[in-house]
């Protein structure tokens, strides 16, 4: 009988479910509301109901499931299977995720960071072929990162290891959320993008044609400045370029210090596709070091808003598989 691991990734609005073969095959992917009435349990009964839909979906069994992993926004207790404060899921703070699940369903659970659950699905399932180390980056709101080495997911020593989004770029630079100054993610995130472009317009009064989309819509995003920029809006093209270099030094330092076979990029910014791509690469080349020829790549990811659930799937599988179970 095939055996499965389920995936789910937990968001501030919905959660996502699937189950994941031995041979990382996802099933169809799913959502539910995230319930925000119910405390803790509330999500932990919502989890274990998309789990048994997943099921009943792939006609699997309880001792047909190896484990469940949970992607969960953080910070928290991987090893405790605890998530801490986090704005958008206030009812978790000190809930028994993990266990509440698990003591439920029968089976193990494992609590993952969500943004290196979808590292770890972008690696399972993004690319065929990939076997290499690799970083992984999700240009949205902020900026999401994993590292995967030797296979593994990086945690670090305190379990909040792989913080690629707030690496320290500018020293003094933009107050980042964290309490850091100059982060990454306060350079290349979408939702920093749109804000820098405002800044410029309303309180430098530069001019672009972001002032029509300002007065039509009340907002910009990111993709009103790629579309500037495809326009030949100067403003929007140095926003978009400035963004594309601070991330081109975040890859560059990533290099310096982990030397992957791959950076991948997701999230919303990566909607741009190759407009994102070449600027970064071209900046690359020009900060990157001449002791050696760039040998990382940089690519898009594959698997979209799907990856958290996937590569929480593959986290458990990681975590429970006993050799048995890989038949
Ligand atoms: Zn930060």
């Amino acid at each position: 009988m095939s055996k499965w691991c389920v995936g789910i990734d937990l968001g501030g609005t919905f959660i996502k479910f699937c189950l994941l073969s031995a041979d990382h095959k996802p099933t169809r992917i799913f959502q539910l509301p995230t319930p925000s009435d119910r405390g803790g349990q509330g999500v932990a009964d919502q989890m274990i109901a998309g789990a048994q839909q997943a099921m009943k979906e792939a006609g699997a069994k309880v001792r047909d499931i190896v484990g469940v992993g949970i992607g969960s926004p953080g910070p928290m207790s991987m090893a405790r299977g605890v998530v801490f404060r986090t704005p958008n899921l206030p009812m978790l703070e000190g809930f028994p995720l993990r266990d509440a699940v698990s003591k439920a369903m029968g089976v193990p659970v494992a609590l993952e960071n969500d943004a290196n659950a979808a590292a770890y699905g972008e690696y399972l399932c993004g690319d065929g072929s990939r076997r290499g180390d690799m970083v992984f980056l999700t240009l949205g709101t902020g900026v999401g990162s994993g590292i995967i080495v030797n296979g593994k997911l990086l945690h670090g020593d305190h379990e909040i290891g792989g913080e690629i989004g707030h690496m320290i770029l500018e020293p003094d630079g933009e107050l980042c959320g964290c309490g850091q100054r100059g982060c990454l993610e306060r350079y290349c995130s979408a939702t920093f993008l749109a804000e820098y472009a405002r800044r410029l317009i309303e309180q430098n009064g530069r001019k672009s044609r972001l002032q029509d989309v300002l007065k039509a819509k009340g907002d910009i995003d990111a993709k009103d400045i790629s579309d500037a920029c495809r326009d030949g809006d100067a403003l929007a093209a140095e926003v978009w370029d400035r963004a594309a270099r601070y991330l081109a030094i975040g890859c560059v330092n990533i290099c310096r210090i982990f030397d992957p076979d791959e950076i991948v990029l997701g999230g919303g910014l990566t909607k741009a596709g190759d407009e994102l791509l070449a600027p970064v690469q071209r900046h690359v080349a020009k900060l990157h070091w001449s002791l050696t020829m760039p040998a990382t790549k940089i690519s898009i990811a594959r698997l979209g808003n799907d990856a958290g659930a996937i590569g929480a799937a593959g986290v458990a599988w990681s975590a429970f598989a006993r050799p048995k179970d890989k038949h």
